[in-house]
Formats: structure tokens, sequence, C-alpha cells
């Protein structure tokens, strides 16, 4: 309490900007939560413009915590530190990004095997707004919030010495950005120029990535164990891989020995890649199918033709963007899921996904077992997926976890 208080006087002589919560609004950010919401602030000292670091105290003068002040969003702070004695720059960033680095040696500890993943997580790795996925020696660099925004040059800087990559492309183009007041920015932050395609190795399977033009930062690398899990259970089996994207599933369901691939999806570039991939890792292109169709569509197809398959896909796009979608979204997660059970041969299986993070686990097993009561279908849940864990998840930020799998034998 001393110390708190001497912060707090500290805070009101300096230009130490503060803000204050109103009482009880504390407890979230006693227990962790690094998210502090416009409304649960009573005062605000020294005009902190966007991204600064202020000192945030409870309504009785405790020190809370250091945080990135964000103006324009309704997260109005974002918690870089819970330790008073803690300075938040230069040398704290190099810790906090070394140590995020060194954690993902468990994860991805052989770069032979697995070079490209995520090596710092926004929240997750205490950096709030901060995405950097690894590609080979391409850094790909997010910045989502005005707290990352501001130390981004700083962020970039301590990235190449820690790493040694020497390209850093930012792809800070995600439309969340809008709600903190920022426009979209890409291009080369340091190093370059950044060759259009970055090959890398992912379990051992070979993908070029699209990191100017590809979807997030150019791959979907949440998806690298849900793909190796599908690759054990792909042997002669006929595969259906819906939104197939560039082709993960199905360059792992070729690897894992399927008997015929079918991959759909409404982007003619994204089915280009995908066939691109499956060549550079040497698979005929004889047992492959390539569809450009909405998905809906195709399956309702299959099921009309009464064509059948051993094991479906369905990775689809967020169809939540928010808690006010989920009606919607629950309705058409039941409809893929069930045209998708109605098109398996009996022992079939469905790897199916949501990426929706407003659709919790729950909601999304609710819609699949909607599903199979109209397709009608029995179910055997044979393994419960999530994102992978270069992508962590806190115990005290669960909004960390969006990606939600099943895989569940049809009969
Ligand atoms: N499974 C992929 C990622 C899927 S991303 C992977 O592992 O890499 C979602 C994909 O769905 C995108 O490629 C997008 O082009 C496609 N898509 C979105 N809506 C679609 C629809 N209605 N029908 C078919 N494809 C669609």
């Amino acid at each position: 309490p001393v110390l708190c208080a001497k912060l707090f006087i500290m805070a009101s002589d300096s230009m130490q900007a503060t803000i204050v919560l109103k009482a009880g609004r504390e407890k979230s950010v006693t227990r962790r939560h690094p998210w502090i919401f416009s409304g649960a602030i009573i005062k605000t000292t020294g005009r902190p413009g966007p991204g600064e670091t202020v000192a945030a105290f409870s309504a009785d003068g405790k020190f809370l915590a250091w945080a990135a002040y964000s103006p324009e969003s309704q997260i109005r702070a974002r918690v870089w530190s819970y330790d008073p004695g803690d300075v938040i720059g230069p040398d704290f960033f190099k810790r906090e990004i070394a140590q995020s680095i060194e954690r993902r040696k468990l994860v991805a500890p052989d770069e032979s095997v697995t070079n490209a993943y995520r090596m710092i997580n926004s929240e997750s790795d205490n950096l709030p707004g901060l995405i950097v996925d690894k590609y080979g020696d391409t850094l790909v660099l997010q910045s989502l919030t005005a707290g990352s925004e501001l130390h981004k040059d700083l962020f970039a800087d301590i990235l190449a010495e820690a790493t040694g990559c020497r390209t850093i492309y930012e792809r800070s183009d995600a439309e969340t950005r809008g709600q903190e007041g920022m426009e979209p920015v890409t291009g080369i932050l340091r190093g370059g120029p950044a060759t259009e395609k970055v090959e890398i190795v992912e379990n051992g399977l070979k993908f070029l990535v699209d990191i100017a033009g590809g979807h997030k930062t150019g791959f979907y690398l949440d998806q690298r164990e849900n793909r190796r899990i599908l690759r054990e259970f792909a042997a002669g089996r006929d595969v259906l891989n819906c939104f197939c994207y560039t082709g993960g599933f199905s360059v792992n369901a070729l690897a894992g020995g399927a008997n015929r691939v079918v991959s759909v999806d409404s982007s003619e570039p994204a089915l280009e890649f995908a066939a691109e991939n499956v060549a550079l890792n040497g698979y005929e292109s004889g047992n492959c199918e390539w569809a450009r169709e909405d998905v809906f569509q195709y399956l309702r197809g299959c099921v009309s033709r009464g064509a059948k398959f051993d094991l479906i896909v369905l990775d689809p796009p967020k169809f939540a963007a928010s808690r006010e979608h989920l009606i919607k979204a629950g309705r058409a997660y039941k409809d893929i899921n069930m045209l998708a059970m109605k098109s398996l041969n009996p022992g079939g299986l469905l790897f199916t996904f949501s990426c929706s993070g407003a659709v919790g686990p729950e909601d999304f097993r609710k819609a699949v077992a909607w599903a199979a009561l109209d397709a009608p279908a029995e179910t055997r849940i044979i393994k419960i997926l999530t994102q992978a864990p270069d992508h962590p998840v806190t115990l005290n930020f669960p909004q960390a976890e969006y990606l939600k799998g099943l895989v569940v034998q049809i009969f």
C-alpha cells in the first residue's frame, strides 16, 4: 500500500497519465484480465494519446497495471504489465518478446519439420495487439491496437535482432483496426523486397504462402495440428475438403494416403494455389479434383446426386462476426453440417470447425447435434480439436480461444 500510494502521488505529480477505475471495476484487472473498458473508468488524467502508457489505479488508489490507452476503442486500455516496478519501454518489450520466442521451442522444436508458426499471439503473450507469424526466414507482423501501433517500429527492431529474420512484412489490414480508429497498413517494415510467395514446411509438407495477398498473414497456421490429425485418418478414403483455401487439408489427405481428394472453394486463385501446393509435394494430380463453387451449393448437389465420401472437412470462414449474429450463424453451421453428414458413407468421418470467437464450444456442438438429428445420423465424437498451441490461450484470457473442431464418425 505504501508503494501504491507513492506511485499514485508520483503519477499525479509527473507527466505520467493515469486512469482510475470505478469502485468494484478493478476486479477483472486484479484477476489478470487485460482489458479495461471505457465504462469502467471514472477518471483520466494527463490526456494520454493513442497507445500511450497509462498507470491504472483502483478507486481507492491501489496500483493495478500499466496499460496502453486507446482513446477510440470501447476497450479503452489494454494491460502490458501488472508489476508496478516494470518500465514499459525497450527493455520490457525485449524481455516479453524473448520469452514468447522461448515458449515456441516447446511447440515447434524442429525447424526442419515445421518452420512456420505464430511467434507472438497478442494478449496471450502479454503483448496486446501484436501478432507475429514466422514463415521460414520471413516474419509477418500485424498490429491491431493503438498500443501495438505506437511501439511498432521498436517491435520490428527487437524482432529483427532476436530472430535474425531479414524480412519483416506488415499485414495490419485486419478489420478490427477500425475499432481502434486506425487505417489498414501493409508493406515491408524491415529488409525486403519480400518475395511474393514464401515456401514453408509444416509437419514435413511444403506449402507456398502468399504473405502479401493471402488471408490473415498468409496461411491458416492455427490448423496445423488438425491437418496432421486428418493425415492419420485419411488412408484409403475418398476425401472432400470444403473451403480448401490453399489446400492445407488436401495436401495432408494425400500425404496420409487418401484414395481421392475433392477440394472446394469459391475462390479461383485459392484453388490454383492449392493445386500448386499439391504439385510442390510431388503428388499426382490424377486423384485430385477441384471445384470452384459455393460449398452450400456443392453439398446440396452431392445430396441430390447421392455422391458419397468417407471423410469430409468443413472449415468455413467466420459465420458470426459478433454475438449479434449467433442465431444466423448457428443455422448456417447446422445446415452445412447436416448436408455433409448426408454425404458421408456409414463409418465416414466429419472434420468440422468453427473459427468464430463469438460461437462458444457448446454453441458449436449444439449446432452439430441439430445437424445430426435432422440428417438423420448416429454420431460418435472421435476427437475434440482446437487451435494449434502456438496460438496459446491463457486461463485469465479465454477470449483468445476461437477455433473449435470436432471429428465425428457418422453411422
Ligand atoms: N481450411 C483452410 C482455410 C479455410 S479459409 C486451410 O486449412 O488453409 C476459408 C475459405 O473459404 C477461403 O478460401 C474462402 O475463399 C472460402 N469460402 C468462403 N465462403 C465460401 C463459400 N460460401 N463457398 C466456398 N468457399 C468459400
